[in-house]
């Protein structure tokens, strides 16, 4: 009865029943069971998400948002069914200023569209997740990637939200201005709650200058323990670097058989630098002396903009570079710790990897004490899951023991809810109270962030 009622208020274009979009719906980037919504709609304004909330309240339907699906924690699966929200038609720029450095846009333009309509104009937005996800589930996880050494997360790029909470109210959580002491952050609040607050309707984000020159250095050492005080001596040094990245000697065979490169097969560091020509030739100097002190070998510097693409390219597919053979199937961590528990932890989990006699490699933002494992198995033996799934764990706990969290950056999702109360502790309860005071139905993405 709702789905007539989505239709007669929406029209027939924007409301889908067709196999192919629910099956389309059911899943993310992320192992977890797909679980098919029973209708996605396609709302191409506030007032379409309005409509559909308000349909959903009347009649107590689930309602979870979809980005471009390429969550890695399964938060756009509908996991209690009901409607599927998809913003691909809500991708429009809103509002562009060049001159403040500003853009408002809606929530479904992906961050390659974005960048292509800014960068004719001298500017760029950094944050990049690897996939071409779209701003408002970028926003919703907090993603980041390999610029947020330089320039953070998403929350740290939003100036203003626009938000339908569950009841159909529409509030904006800041200014354009590019900061404020005035009220509650609700900005940050919004991002990285996984659609279980509010659904964003408009989004207004800081830009920046594309830097006149880049240059990239790779390195490698003989222990990842040493990659980790590389990395820490290098944020020390007060050198601002694009990217700082961490490959182990596992990935490194995995790219170069993929992508028939020939990088040492050791433990590798990769560095961005950007900024003036003459700035950035000089932070290469600075940085290749303090890796040579600390004992890095196979120093190589790249200022050739397509060889630097084809690295990046290598790093950015890593997981589908694990992933290429069939019948396999792959489970990650995403810990994030303060830079000096790094050595360690990353030291721990190879060591945890390489007792389970599972295939697995070790990669990821070091510079921000943020890294992934991928462990690989074969899904249809039980015990290799449980095993893969056993070492997540202990990291997850370890780098929570440590000071820092479960998910630098993929999110909570379905698969880190039981690391909460162990992070959270009785802010945990607090945020329930929040979830309760704007979703007092428990309508938006239930099942997410909490259990
Ligand atoms: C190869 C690969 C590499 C990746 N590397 C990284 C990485 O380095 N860093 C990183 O951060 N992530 C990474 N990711 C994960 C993923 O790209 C991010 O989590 C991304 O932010 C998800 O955006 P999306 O548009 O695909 O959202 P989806 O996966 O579709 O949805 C994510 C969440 O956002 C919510 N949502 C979507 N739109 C809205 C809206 N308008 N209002 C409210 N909630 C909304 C959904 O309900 C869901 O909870 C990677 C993924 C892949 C496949």
């Amino acid at each position: 009865m709702y789905i007539q009622q989505l239709i007669a208020k929406l029209g027939t274009e924007k409301v889908s029943r067709n196999e192919t979009e629910l099956f389309r719906h059911s899943h993310d980037e992320s192992p977890h069971i797909p679980v098919e919504p029973d209708v996605v709609c396609f709302p191409t304004c506030r007032e379409d998400v309005k409509a559909i909330l308000e349909i959903a309240k009347m009649n107590q339907i689930p309602v979870t948002a979809f980005g471009a699906g390429s969550g890695l924690e399964g938060q756009a699966i509908p996991i209690k069914k009901g409607i599927s929200m998809n913003f691909e038609n809500m991708n429009k720029v809103l509002d562009f200023s060049p001159d403040d450095m500003l853009i408002t846009v809606q929530p479904g333009i992906t961050r390659m569209q974005l960048n292509k309509i800014i960068n004719r104009h001298g500017l760029m937005f950094p944050i990049d997740p690897g996939a071409d996800a779209t701003i408002g589930g970028m926003v919703a996880t907090n993603a980041s990637g390999t610029t947020a050494v330089r320039y953070g997360s998403m929350r740290d790029q939003l100036l203003d939200l626009e938000v339908v909470v569950a009841d159909g109210t529409v509030i904006h959580t800041g200014t354009r201005a590019k900061k404020s002491s005035s009220g509650y952050h609700l900005t940050g609040l919004f991002a990285g709650s996984e659609g279980t607050l509010g659904i964003i309707t408009e989004i207004t984000l800081r830009l920046h200058g594309i830097p006149e020159h880049t240059m990239m250095a790779t390195c490698t050492f003989n222990t990842l323990e040493l990659c980790g005080i590389a990395a820490q001596s290098i944020l020390q040094s007060g050198i601002l670097v694009m990217k700082m990245e961490l490959l182990d000697a596992m990935s490194i065979s995995e790219v170069n058989q993929y992508y028939n490169y020939n990088f040492p097969v050791k433990h590798s560091l990769f560095l961005e630098f950007a900024g003036s020509k003459s700035a950035v030739e000089e932070e290469v100097k600075i940085v290749a002396e303090i890796m040579k002190d600390l004992g890095a070998e196979d120093w190589q510097v790249a200022s050739d903009p397509t060889k630097q693409r084809e690295i990046w390219k290598a790093r950015h597919e890593l997981c589908y570079v694990f992933l290429h053979q069939n019948g396999i199937d792959e489970v990650g961590a995403d810990v994030c710790v303060p830079i000096s528990k790094v050595p360690n932890l990353v030291e721990y989990a190879r060591k945890l990897i390489d007792e389970s006699g599972l295939k697995g490699g070790i990669w990821g933002h070091i510079g921000d004490g943020n890294f992934h494992t991928l462990i690989v198995f074969h899904p249809k033996i039980a015990e290799e899951r449980e095993i893969a799934e056993g070492i997540n764990e202990k990291l997850a706990i370890r780098a929570i023991e440590e000071g820092g969290t479960c998910t630098g950056e993929h999110g909570v999702g379905i698969g880190k809810i039981k690391y909460q109360e162990k992070e959270h502790g009785d802010a945990l309860s607090i945020m329930k109270n929040i979830k309760q005071l704007l979703d007092p139905m428990g309508l938006l993405n239930p099942g997410k962030i909490f259990r």
